[in-house]
């Protein structure tokens, strides 16, 4: 694949100029929370310039811009605004603490804050301990509202004239695009400093193998212009702007909705007829469980894409056997550090079941034994590692986690899986989170997976508890249908189907609630303080 060495917000702009001068599709965005809201590409178009130029009257340059917002239709004019100096936008989440928030800006050394008014209380707390922040822009709720002098008002930025649109040399391999942050699953969120080239070679897998594109698979006459893509998944993470840039490229229109919400979601599916659905496995979860989802139609549903956490076997079939429409139901892999997707499900191939997809066009992989990095054959677990151009620079700030990440030039991804003969990657779990009993190791997805296959269990996560005796014990938290289901009902579940090293001899303690991150991560680190706090 021909990777374009042009700065990426040039690519963004020509191919929204030719979804405009084509007058096909007139809506960038309609809004998934009130239909009335809409973005016209062209709007979108002049709300990018004139951010670019108010931002350079501010004396921004190659700085960083951080944006505390749910999905809004000024996520991506910021972006290309931002680009259009040499800066890099770095997303954080709107649920944040001004904790959380105070830690990304200092990290990043923010220069310029984009927030809403919602979020304005707990970003000026934040700023007022991060010195590197000179601007806080805000979008306000209604017209009246009214700011403290050194906070701008979005509407006030978009009025700006376009006069001095800035002229900035570029270095496409080493000025970064965005700097988004790990999701901080298994540890503080790290800033990863992503490039123009490592983005363009992202998008690249889309715009240049149009043939192989996934709807032309579904239906050799679709027309982009009339497809709609769900913006549910956060903007601040890789999936989530994965989706919108390539929304934006393809001259679609995206549904944007501020945060998930079942209703509104399925309600979106029936009306738009949506064909494609990208998700993460709670959301699969509820299609497979929530009785909710027989009120609507969801016919028009042809192809599910899981990604960012493990999806089991039990929990597609499910979903195969209440939505019979769906031709396909399958995986990616892929994560922040290298600009979103390595893995992408060939939908030309059967692909086997189970499996994340086969390797992008444009990296190349190895499995590789942990410690002593021998490389791994056809079949054997191991580490996985890719090399390419989507690979990031680096961690932000953090040299020593950058050399024990990519070593000589592989990303080393913390993940164990193995290939098939035919190129097919297949997930056991994280190196970090594997469960060891007695030399044995655990992947807690497979345990997962068999426990939401029980009909009384809603929702579930597996942990490793400390034991005197064997190392760690599996321990499972369980959210059930009802309290008919008892510890001795799951226990005994599970020991009927699995090798006795993986039963639950850690216990089941029954939970209102699984914490997720809002990209669908289990947060196993809660539920392992939860548990030594109980010990
Ligand atoms: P941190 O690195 O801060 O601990 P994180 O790894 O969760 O957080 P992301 O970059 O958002 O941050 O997620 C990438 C990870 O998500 C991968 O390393 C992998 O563990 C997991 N993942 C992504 N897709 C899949 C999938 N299809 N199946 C299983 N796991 C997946
Ligand atoms: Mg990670």
């Amino acid at each position: 694949v021909k990777i374009p060495e042009i700065p990426y917000h040039e690519i963004l702009l020509n191919a929204i100029d030719k979804t405009i001068a084509d007058g096909k599709n007139k809506y960038a965005f309609i809004s998934g929370d009130d239909p009335k809201l809409t973005l016209t590409f062209e709007q979108l178009r002049k709300d990018a310039f004139a951010v670019a130029s108010y931002l350079h009257s501010i004396g921004f340059k190659k700085d960083v811009a951080a944006v505390v917002l749910p999905n809004v239709f000024q996520y991506a004019s910021f972006f290309i605004g931002c680009a259009m100096n040499g800066g890099a936008i770095s997303g954080a989440s709107a649920l944040f603490t001004d904790y959380e928030l105070q830690r990304q800006f200092i990290d990043s050394r923010a220069k310029v804050v984009l927030t809403n008014e919602e979020s304005l209380p707990k970003v000026l707390i934040a700023a007022k301990q991060s010195p590197s922040i000179q601007k806080i822009i805000v979008i306000p709720k209604s017209t009246g509202s009214s700011f403290p002098s050194h906070v701008a008002s979005w509407n006030e930025v978009v009025a700006t004239r376009v006069i001095t649109v800035p002229k900035v040399q570029i270095d496409v391999h080493n000025d970064l695009l965005v700097l988004p942050y790990s999701s901080g699953t298994t540890g503080p969120p790290k800033g990863v400093m992503l490039s123009h080239y490592n983005f363009a070679s992202m998008i690249s897998l889309y715009i240049t193998t149009e043939k192989s594109h996934i709807l032309d698979v579904l239906d050799p006459n679709w027309d982009n212009y009339k497809e709609k893509s769900l913006m549910f998944l956060p903007f601040y993470h890789a999936y989530g702007f994965g989706l919108l840039n390539h929304c934006l490229l393809k001259g679609m229109t995206g549904i944007v909705m501020s945060h998930f919400e079942p209703v509104n979601f399925l309600t979106a599916i029936q009306n738009y007829k949506v064909r494609i659905l990208p998700l993460v496995p709670p959301i699969m979860v509820l299609l497979a469980k929530h009785p909710v989802c027989a009120k609507f139609d969801l016919s028009s549903a042809q192809l599910i894409i899981s990604g960012a956490a493990p999806a089991g076997k039990d929990l597609i079939e499910e979903l195969k056997r209440k939505y019979p429409n769906l031709k396909y139901i399958q995986q990616g892999y892929g994560m922040t550090e290298c600009s979103m997707a390595s893995h992408l499900p060939d939908l030309t191939n059967n692909q086997p079941f189970g499996s994340v997809g086969k390797l992008a066009s444009n990296l190349i992989m190895k499995i590789v034994e942990p410690g002593t990095l021998k490389e791994q054959p056809v079949n054997q677990r191991g580490e996985i590692c890719v090399r390419g151009p989507t690979v990031m620079l680096g961690y932000l700030g953090r040299p020593e986690a950058t050399a024990s990440t990519i070593i000589d030039g592989w990303l080393h991804t913390g993940d164990i899986g193995y290939i098939n003969e035919d190129g097919n990657l297949f997930i056991v779990d994280r190196l970090k989170e594997l469960i060891k009993v007695k030399g044995f190791q655990v992947p807690p997805a497979e345990l997962e997976d068999l426990l939401l296959s029980h009909p009384k269990i809603r929702d579930c996560a597996v942990i490793g508890i400390p034991d005197a005796n064997t190392g760690e014990l599996p321990k499972a938290f369980v959210v059930r249908v009802d309290n008919t289901l008892s510890e001795k009902e799951v226990k005994e579940f599970v020991r009927a189907k699995v090798s006795p090293y993986k039963r639950l001899e850690g216990g089941v303690e029954f939970i209102e609630e699984i914490p997720k991150s809002a990209a669908g991560k289990i947060l196993r680190r809660f539920l392992r303080d939860r548990s030594t706090a109980k010990l």
